[in-house]
């Protein structure tokens, strides 16, 4: 109870302090009660409740530098800040229906059943994982231990991960999954609770343990510390690990150079977007499991819209699913453009155009300057945080800034992206800089 009160005060007084940072419909569709509230705070985390899988969507990926600021000037540093959606710890893919994900006893923790290789559609930009994550499923333990498969979110690395478990279940092997942060919890609460010993031993009794995303651990070294021990323990002992990760080892720095070794020295696999032809095959093979009927042309019309991900791509797909059951009708490729927008219409989203001339214009350089090649820090800065604003605003994706910028390939410019969501956690003038230039942006399109 007490934590929760106490939670309360935290989530109304940063609420204030988000208000004055957001534009007024921004707070109003993602943060006003009750669309967030707090749900407790306890063990250094605090927990908050998002009305649904949208609004949890979008705080995770858009506002959690905000939240995450104005959470640790209530509070001392260090606390993390977790949302999960309607009273469940768990967040679900607002994408799946909740029917498919049922629980798999040996796992202890749900499964989404249709996350399964069968069900994951191979590609270039994604064969490598999956052949992977095959290998070791048949041999836990035996080829690339650990493995790690990194890509932006999105991509398919949970869905991979229950495809492992799936097959794990299928072999009759013992398997946990768990997302990194929950397995950390566990153990520290095992210290606390004089039961390191029983938590080893429910992990030594399983074949593989996969854990999803791991970037959660950055930053946070006494986690790391504990994550570490038993992580070596088990693969000493020969279990299988598997762990995914929406940033690149090299980008997970702050992590201990242990860890960061011991990934290394197994295998890295790492899932790229999509090309338009295994685009397609998705949302074909998505309208199948949906069972909706589509014609060629809008699915390839779907397809050719500018997405970040897949994930927003089965976005639309649940938007025409949708509509033709309210409508009762099958949808022409009319109605769907009128649904979705034409393809070069980006909507909310803002014009790439606009936002390198707004940039330049903010550090007053020239265009030139931004899009070049010069290393000085007051053309690379700015080059960067263009790139930066640029993800997070318009619709385009990394390959797509690189050519704006000259050609630069897609890793170059992820590793500017994260270069400045690094800085900015430190660097009060940054954050002040992305703030009104992002909000400039934002407020023409609301
Ligand atoms: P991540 O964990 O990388 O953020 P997810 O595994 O949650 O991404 O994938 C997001 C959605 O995209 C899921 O619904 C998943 O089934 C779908 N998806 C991604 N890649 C594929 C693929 N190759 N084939 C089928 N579905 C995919
Ligand atoms: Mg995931």
């Amino acid at each position: 109870m007490d934590s929760v009160t106490n939670g309360n005060d935290i989530w109304k007084t940063a609420l204030g302090d988000i208000e004055t940072k957001v534009t007024k419909p921004i707070f109003e569709t993602w943060f006003k009660y009750p669309k967030t509230k707090a749900k407790d705070f306890s063990d250094n985390v605090l927990t908050i409740e998002a009305l649904d899988g949208f609004v949890s969507d979008y705080l995770e990926k858009r506002m959690f530098t905000v939240i995450s600021d104005a959470v640790q000037k209530q509070t001392k540093e260090g606390v993390g800040i977790k949302i999960v959606v309607n009273g469940s710890n768990f967040i679900p893919d607002v994408n799946s229906d909740a029917q498919s994900i049922k629980p798999i006893k040996t796992a202890g923790i749900k499964i989404n059943l249709h996350y399964t290789f069968e069900n994951f559609v191979l590609g270039p930009s994604n064969e490598l994982a999956h052949a992977a994550s095959l290998s070791v499923s048949d041999a836990p333990g035996k080829t690339y231990n650990p493995l790690m498969i990194y890509s932006e979110v999105g991509l398919g690395k949970t869905h991979l991960l229950h495809s492992i478990a799936n097959k794990l279940n299928q072999n009759k092997l013992n398997f946990y999954y768990l997302t990194c942060e929950d397995f950390t919890n566990e153990y520290i609460k095992s210290i606390r609770t004089n039961s390191t010993e029983k938590f080893r031993e429910k992990y030594r009794s399983i074949d593989a343990l996969l854990l999803d995303d791991i970037q959660f651990l950055m930053g946070k070294e006494q986690t790391q510390e504990g994550f570490f021990h038993t992580f070596n323990a088990l693969h000493l002992s020969g279990k299988q690990i598997v762990i995914t990760s929406d940033r690149p080892i090299s980008g997970l720095k702050l992590l201990e150079d242990r860890i960061t070794s011991r990934l290394s020295g197994g295998l890295v696999v790492d899932i790229q977007f999509p090309d338009f032809e295994t685009r397609l095959d998705i949302l074909k093979q998505k309208s199948k499991i949906k069972n909706i009927k589509l014609d060629d042309q809008i699915l390839s019309f779907i397809a050719n819209r500018v997405y970040h991900n897949v994930r927003e791509m089965e976005g639309s797909l649940n938007k025409i699913l949708a509509l033709s059951e309210l409508t009762g009708k099958t949808l022409d490729l009319e109605a769907t453009e009128e649904l979705l927008g034409a393809p070069e219409d980006s909507g909310v989203f803002s014009d790439p155009d606009e936002i390198i001339q707004k940039v330049a214009s903010y550090y007053q350089i020239t265009i030139e300057d931004l899009k070049g090649k010069s290393r000085e820090q007051r053309y690379a800065t700015p080059r960067q945080v263009a790139m930066f604003i640029l993800r997070e605003d318009s619709k385009i994706n990394l390959s797509s800034i690189g050519k704006l910028f000259g050609g630069r390939d897609h890793s170059t410019v992820l590793h500017a992206i994260r270069r400045i969501q690094t800085d900015a956690a430190t660097n009060q003038n940054l954050r002040r800089d992305l703030l009104s230039l992002r909000s400039s942006i934002i407020n023409r399109n609301n």
